[in-house]
């Protein structure tokens, strides 16, 4: 039993419950008990953390990644979403097992360092003949502590069938399906406090056949799993749709079997009213993913009319391919930025731009009853950051402090299991992770020069 006391605690629980002079106590993997003023005695015994200048929050959930795309930051930095596409497919073909394990094993550590407690992964590069990429990734997010979803994405239209993707990085139909199975069956635990959880992720209903999105979603929603993809994210997307299809993507989305409570879609900047409404009132959640909206120049979502139409909606970092610095805190400043760019002053506060980042992403993953709150019962996944010092001295409001400044994660936890102390990552040795992620790098470099 560990008990935090003397910090300012951000609960994120319906009723918006915060305590200026806190506690915290965690009994295994859950919490025990949250409040205000000193710790009751019947935990006197348990050892204590000094909570003093320190910010709890719940750990931060990202709901959107590329794992894969650390180790392939900075290519076609000034280019489209379709330039910079066509740029990366021939670099990503060069993905083996051992390359993916290091770049997720390096940013999983990275996003630890950025407070985040649970991570989700669409892995859509399946280059034949090169290991059990899906099962690298998993082994890294097992060595670094985090929770996680990864995505058994897809792609089957390559270059010769009309695609953007080379043939060499796209699979058949079957294979696909038969793939997908088989990570559920070995990976997904369903269970409370589960540690991996499958998703079922195509690329993007334009890298992949409408038979596959619809096959995708049958057999996901025959094993009980969750449906993510990418969805509305620039307007050559909707032009295209619209002259293909003519549909917007939500309502070809809505077509294939892809809206609803177990779907979770990436993106969806350029929305309808009408869409807006369909995800609201079917439940589907939104990755917003603000930064790499940016980078990429896609427009910013409706995430304020997709907030008050009742929708959920998480955060994303998305891959470093399109955001660098991939900081999970940096996009709870991000999404309250760009939602006042889009909607004015009021359109989201501090404490909205939080709860996107923790109970929203936890709707997202279906995970509600386990994390995203600081609450009796749930998951002991934690987050105290530094809201003191050069940061945040000064600042009255410590939750003003973790959404517009910068402050530093002190600490985080992940089912009572401590993954960050000292604001150092304590599961693996971030040299180690360092030199392991540039080394994949200069190989994968190598191999497009060598064209292997
Ligand atoms: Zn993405």
């Amino acid at each position: 039993m560990l008990v935090i006391d003397g910090c300012y605690v951000a609960a994120v629980d319906a009723a918006g419950s915060e305590y200026p002079d806190g506690y915290l106590v965690l009994d295994g993997d859950r919490i025990a008990a949250v409040g205000a003023g000193p710790v009751p005695p019947q935990y006197a015994a348990a050892e204590r953390i000094d909570g003093s200048g320190l910010l709890a929050t719940p750990g931060l959930v990202n709901t959107h990644h590329h794992l894969y795309q650390w180790i392939t930051r900075g290519y076609a930095a000034d280019d489209t979403l379709f330039g910079w596409l066509t740029t990366l497919y021939p670099v990503w073909a060069g993905l083996d097992a051992e390359l993916v394990h290091a770049s997720a094993a390096a940013n999983l550590g990275w996003l630890a360092l950025t407070g985040c407690s649970t991570s989700s992964d669409h892995h859509y590069v399946f280059p034949a003949g090169r290991g059990d990429l899906l099962e690298a990734e998993i082994l890294a997010a097992r060595r670094i502590g985090l929770r996680f979803h990864p995505g058994r994405g897809s792609m089957n239209l390559g270059k010769s069938a009309g695609g953007l993707p080379p043939d060499s990085v796209v699979e058949k139909h079957d294979d696909i399906l038969a793939a997908t199975q088989a990570a559920i069956d070995r990976w997904h635990d369903p269970s409370f406090g589960a540690m991996t959880r499958i998703a079922v992720a195509p690329c993007s209903p334009f890298s992949v056949t409408a038979e596959l999105m619809r096959d995708s979603a049958e057999l996901a929603r025959a094993s009980g799993v969750r449906l993510h993809t990418h969805l509305a994210e620039t307007i050559d997307e909707e032009d295209f749709c619209q002259e293909t299809y003519g549909r917007t993507p939500a309502q070809y989305a809505e077509d294939l079997g892809w809206l609803g409570p177990d779907v979770w879609l990436a993106h969806c900047v350029h929305l309808s009213d009408e869409a807006i409404g369909r995800f609201a009132a079917t439940g589907t959640g939104v990755a917003h993913c603000p930064t790499s909206n940016g980078r990429l120049g896609s427009g910013i979502a409706p995430v304020r009319a997709l907030l008050d139409a009742g929708a959920p909606v998480g955060l994303g970092v998305d891959g470093a391919a399109s955001n660098e610095s991939g900081r999970m805190i940096d996009e709870l400043h991000q999404a309250l930025l760009a939602a006042r760019f889009r909607g004015g002053p009021l359109a989201l506060t501090a404490r909205q731009s939080l709860h996107l980042a923790t109970m929203g992403g936890a709707r997202c993953l279906g995970r509600t009853g386990e994390i995203g709150s600081l609450e009796p019962g749930k998951l002991a996944d934690v987050a105290l950051w530094q809201v003191g010092g050069l940061a945040g001295a000064g600042i009255a409001d410590p939750v003003v402090t973790l959404v517009f400044g910068a402050p530093a994660l002190a600490r985080l936890w992940v089912g009572g299991q401590p993954v960050v102390s000292g604001g150092g990552l304590v599961t693996a040795d971030p040299d180690e992770l360092a030199a392991g992620q540039a080394a994949a790098s200069a190989r994968i470099a190598r191999r497009i020069q060598a064209g292997t």
